[in-house]
């Protein structure tokens, strides 16, 4: 009798989540800053400032795929405000296999930009100014996220005409009309999956680009 009503329970789960082989919910979670990652923040993405404290922010452990076929595993802090949205997004890059090669903690290079980017990794909050302003980067809320960011660099021309590329290692990278890998394009599954979320993408800037960018304005 008890083994019957196990069956049936089981044949309902089943109905219900019929072969949830692409239910990868498991490998994506949202949790509040942990006392590790805090401490580890200290001085590097976190400054004490007026503008964003420990409950604005999230904690996210997110899988992603890369050319090598495996899955791997990434850490990532953002803005409460996105964090749903980021892992929406990120569980349909894995699922569709969109290549992303490291996920870390910003903390991981000091917080220093250059080199996390030289390193191609995406990552999202870091209290940091605009490069080469004044004000505040969407960064410094958690509401703007890198993607890949050696091969879709930052560019702008400066007062004198003299292109800046960063990462200065990203040159290569910055005629958007070559192909090759990791790079981002209007319309390709990054774009249209961020863009559905509501954010904007730096790579549609006029002045500046921003490739690897896109920002969420609350
Ligand atoms: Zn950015």
């Amino acid at each position: 009798m008890r083994t019957a009503l196990l069956t049936i329970i089981l044949f309902w789960l089943c109905g219900i989540y019929p072969a949830q082989s692409q239910d990868f919910s498991a490998g994506f979670s949202i949790h509040e800053i942990p006392d590790s990652i805090w401490q580890k923040m200290q001085g590097k993405t976190y400054q004490p400032n007026d503008v964003i404290g420990r409950t604005d922010l999230r904690y996210l452990k997110l899988m992603h795929w890369d050319y090598d076929g495996k899955t791997h595993y990434g850490e990532m802090v953002c803005n409460r405000l996105i964090a749903q949205k980021l892992i929406r997004i990120f569980i349909e890059l894995y699922r569709q296999h969109y290549p992303i090669q490291r996920i870390r903690l910003a903390d991981e290079y000091d917080a220093d930009d250059e080199r996390q980017m030289r390193d191609n990794n995406t990552s999202c909050f870091c209290f940091r100014k605009v490069s080469g302003r004044q004000h505040l980067s969407y960064h410094a809320r958690g509401l703007a996220v890198d993607i890949n960011t050696l091969y879709n660099p930052y560019v702008r021309t400066d007062k004198d005409g003299k292109q800046i590329v960063e990462p200065a290692t990203g040159k290569p990278y910055c005629d958007r009309k070559k192909n090759f890998r990791y790079k981002i394009d209007k319309g390709d599954l990054c774009y249209r999956l961020f863009i559905k979320n509501g954010f904007v993408w730096g790579g549609s800037w006029r002045t500046v680009k921003d490739y690897q960018h896109f920002e969420f304005h609350p």
